[in-house]
């Protein structure tokens, strides 16, 4: 159904608790409604959300912003970005980090899962005509979510809204 990518936003970061006062939110001052199945999204931001501030040092904030891209087009999205201030990712990893049980370095490191997370996500994403990216950036990690966003209901010449 439509939901408002910012409630679904605030139900992903009620459930990091002790680690919630790392999390900024930053929101655009009108944000159009998202077609989707709000537990499905959530688990998909909350894997990225989850990675973020798993694979960043502790006293480091992760941000999230949510914006709209191409507004005035036909297909306007709204945008969710999760940066976040560690190790970052480096470009030829990019692609890869969203398949399957793929975790970087996986054997040097104890503090990595299973590498299903950010697969999980992609196929929700992909599920409702999405996308998600890594975005290289100088420093940290910049996971980059876009939606399609509903169009506002038109008027047609006949009188209704088409
Ligand atoms: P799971 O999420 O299933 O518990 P996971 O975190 O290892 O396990 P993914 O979430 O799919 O699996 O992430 C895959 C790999 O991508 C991670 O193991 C890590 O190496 C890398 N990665 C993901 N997010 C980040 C990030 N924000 N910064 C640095 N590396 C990351
Ligand atoms: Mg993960």
């Amino acid at each position: 159904s439509e939901q408002s990518a910012v409630a679904i936003i605030h139900l992903v970061m009620e459930r990091f608790s002790q680690q919630k006062s790392r999390l900024i939110l930053q929101l655009d001052d009108k944000l159009p409604l998202v077609l989707v199945s709000a537990s499905l999204i959530q688990q998909a931001i909350f894997n990225v959300i989850d990675n973020a501030l798993r694979y960043s040092p502790i006293d480091k904030t992760v941000t999230i912003s949510i914006k709209t891209l191409d507004t005035n087009s036909k297909h306007p999205q709204v945008v969710i970005d999760v940066r976040d201030q560690g190790i970052g990712i480096s470009t030829a990893q990019s692609e890869t980090i969203f398949q399957l049980f793929y975790s970087v370095d996986s054997f040097k490191r104890n503090d990595s899962g299973t590498g299903l997370g950010l697969a999980v996500s992609k196929g929700i994403i992909a599920a409702h005509h999405g996308s998600i990216q890594s975005v290289p950036v100088e420093q940290g990690c910049l996971i980059r979510i876009c939606l399609p966003a509903c169009a506002e209901p038109s008027i047609n010449d006949k009188g209704k809204a088409s």
